[in-house]
């Protein structure tokens, strides 16, 4: 095999919270983490030596600095392969989103230099390397619907949530994650969201108890800066979503809704609105990271128009 081609979907939180700041800086967070079928594409090509990234986002950087550059390194000294690798990045997760983009890619480089060179990484390498990279990565290697503890990579499998449709919308702010990190007073907040409630929903299988529950701690300071955010909330809110709510540290919004017909229709309201230029109507994946099929048969979440 010559190259391979790998989809690295975004996540959502279903639910987050940030327990508290830890000594060394880092905050220890409960969260539940979802994959959805919006996904980057990366090409893997065998070459006869060195890294090298090209991409079709003008704003990312190709070197070192670069998550999935990154990830490639650290795979090289690890497993030291023979020849070199050309990736080819499709960027189409939103970036600074709230959506682990960076995450992702850096995901997909694993699984993607695993088959390629047949390292022989089994899942668990994988995650145990990728954490290096950053604390998301072990989650999208794995993907679907997982409880997340300490820094982000403690993980625990949780069922599939209940079926609905989404809508995510990304306004035009980007938001730096240390900034709302770094903003967040977590010993001065009284209430925080419960998490094992959300996990409770999802167990049950209803939509609407899932729902009531879902909270994003890091909301009261990403949308006290950016009232965007809760405009966009409150078109979805009056579309008939079951809920609404902040991605990570966003600026991502995303909502849920029961029927299709609705999700649609909060798509157009929203585009009307003007107020988020990257728009998606999209649904929940089993996977963080999959590979191409020959015949192209998924969509690519649905930005329409
Ligand atoms: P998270 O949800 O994990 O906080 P995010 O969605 O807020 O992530 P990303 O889009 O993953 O943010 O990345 C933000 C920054 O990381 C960008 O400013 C970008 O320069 C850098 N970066 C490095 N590699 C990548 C990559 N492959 N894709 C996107 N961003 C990358």
């Amino acid at each position: 095999m010559e190259r391979i081609t790998q989809r690295a979907m975004a996540k959502i939180n279903l639910g987050l919270d940030v327990v508290r700041r830890l000594a060394n800086g880092y905050h220890q967070v409960k969260m539940v983490m979802q994959s959805v079928r919006i996904y980057d594409e990366l090409r893997f090509e065998k070459t006869k030596e060195g890294i090298c990234l090209e991409t079709d986002h003008a704003l990312l950087p190709t070197g070192g600095d670069n998550l999935a550059v990154k990830a490639a390194r650290l795979i090289a000294k690890e497993h030291p392969f023979c020849g070199g690798v050309k990736i080819t990045l499709k960027k189409r997760i939103p970036m600074a989103a709230g959506m682990a983009g960076g995450s992702a890619d850096a995901a997909a480089v694993f699984h993607g230099l695993n088959s390629l060179f047949s390292l022989g990484m089994d899942r668990e390498e994988m995650m145990r390397l990728g954490v290096r990279i950053g604390a998301d990565v072990p989650f999208c290697i794995a993907g679907g619907t997982m409880l997340s503890e300490g820094i982000g990579e403690i993980l625990t499998p949780l069922p599939a949530p209940p079926r609905a449709f989404l809508v995510i919308a990304k306004p035009a702010v980007d938001v730096s994650t240390a900034y709302v990190y770094g903003n967040l007073h977590v010993e001065t907040l009284q209430d925080h969201p419960d998490i094992e409630a959300v996990i409770e929903g999802i167990r049950s299988g209803s939509l609407e108890k899932m729902c009531v529950r879902m909270e994003n701690i890091l909301e009261h300071v990403t949308a006290e800066k950016y009232p965007i955010i809760k405009e966009i909330k409150t078109i979805f809110n009056k579309c008939g979503a079951s809920v609404s709510l902040m991605s990570g540290s966003g600026p991502s919004v995303f909502a849920l809704f029961a029927q299709r017909e609705w999700a649609e229709a909060a798509y157009g309201t929203l585009k009307e609105s003007g107020l988020a230029p990257s728009l998606f109507l999209t649904e929940f994946a089993d996977t963080g990271c999959e590979s191409a099929p020959r015949r192209r048969q998924w969509r690519n979440g649905d930005e329409r128009g």
